[in-house]
């Protein structure tokens, strides 16, 4: 399939479930994650029209931002680790995996300019997912206040592979829940505005309860 024919069925669905849920299509984010593909794939993508791509290992990202650089706005979606930080830190321009405290000073000391982060939630609570337990993320973000290159867009979560979908719009209700209890308290640090949630299975649940940024990567440019 085409990129730009998947890309056309994504965003007939996403106005649906804009629809569906009295919200606008243009407050939706289309992260196209090429993680699975090639740079030949990845180029077919940006022509089609997608503007931001998500990558979740350095050696990945750093060989796609080699050759596009910055005609995209590159998401890192994987877990971050701390001593690889100073590779890419200042070449991306969100990352979706904040999930714990080292990895926040680590940011902080390598980074030239403020970092938009998402903190990763596992909202699930299964074992196998990263980020962090809901209950910890209100005083993690309230303590990232002393790093100065740290801003709080959002929460990201990914749910869990089951085939219930009121299950998993569970996990979207409760992080877009803890999302609103982060704004409310109007942290210059961390306005906390963003949902990053919706993969290729589950992205129209996730729009009906909020999602700001959807990482598509198997539905749009294959696996
Ligand atoms: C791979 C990946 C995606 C995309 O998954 P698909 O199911 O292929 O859409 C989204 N988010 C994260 C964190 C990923 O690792």
């Amino acid at each position: 399939m085409e990129v730009s024919g998947n890309l056309k069925d994504i965003q007939e669905k996403i106005g649906q479930a804009c629809e569906n849920s009295g919200r606008n299509p243009e407050d939706i984010t289309v992260i196209g994650v090429t993680k699975y593909v090639t740079i030949e794939r990845t180029k077919e993508a940006i022509e089609s029209g997608v503007k931001n791509l998500g990558e979740n290992r350095n050696e990945g990202f750093l060989e796609k931002y080699n050759y596009f650089g910055e005609q995209v706005k590159w998401h890192f979606i994987g877990t971050m680790q701390s001593r690889k930080v100073k590779d890419v830190i200042d070449k991306i321009d969100v990352l979706h995996s904040l999930d714990r405290i080292s990895l926040a000073k680590e940011i902080n000391k390598r980074s030239t300019a403020p970092v938009d982060c998402f903190v990763q939630v596992n909202v699930s609570g299964e074992e196998s997912k990263h980020g962090m337990e809901p209950e910890d993320v209100l005083p993690f973000i309230e303590n990232l206040e002393m790093y100065q290159h740290i801003r709080v867009v959002g929460l990201m979560t990914m749910a869990p592979h089951i085939d219930d979908p009121e299950r998993i719009r569970i996990v979207f209700r409760n992080l877009a829940e803890l999302r609103d209890q982060i704004k409310k308290k109007q942290w210059s640090h961390a306005p906390c505005e963003y949902l990053s949630m919706g993969m290729s299975n589950d992205y129209e649940i996730a729009i009906e309860e909020g999602a700001t940024h959807i990482r598509i990567g198997s539905k749009l440019v294959g696996s």
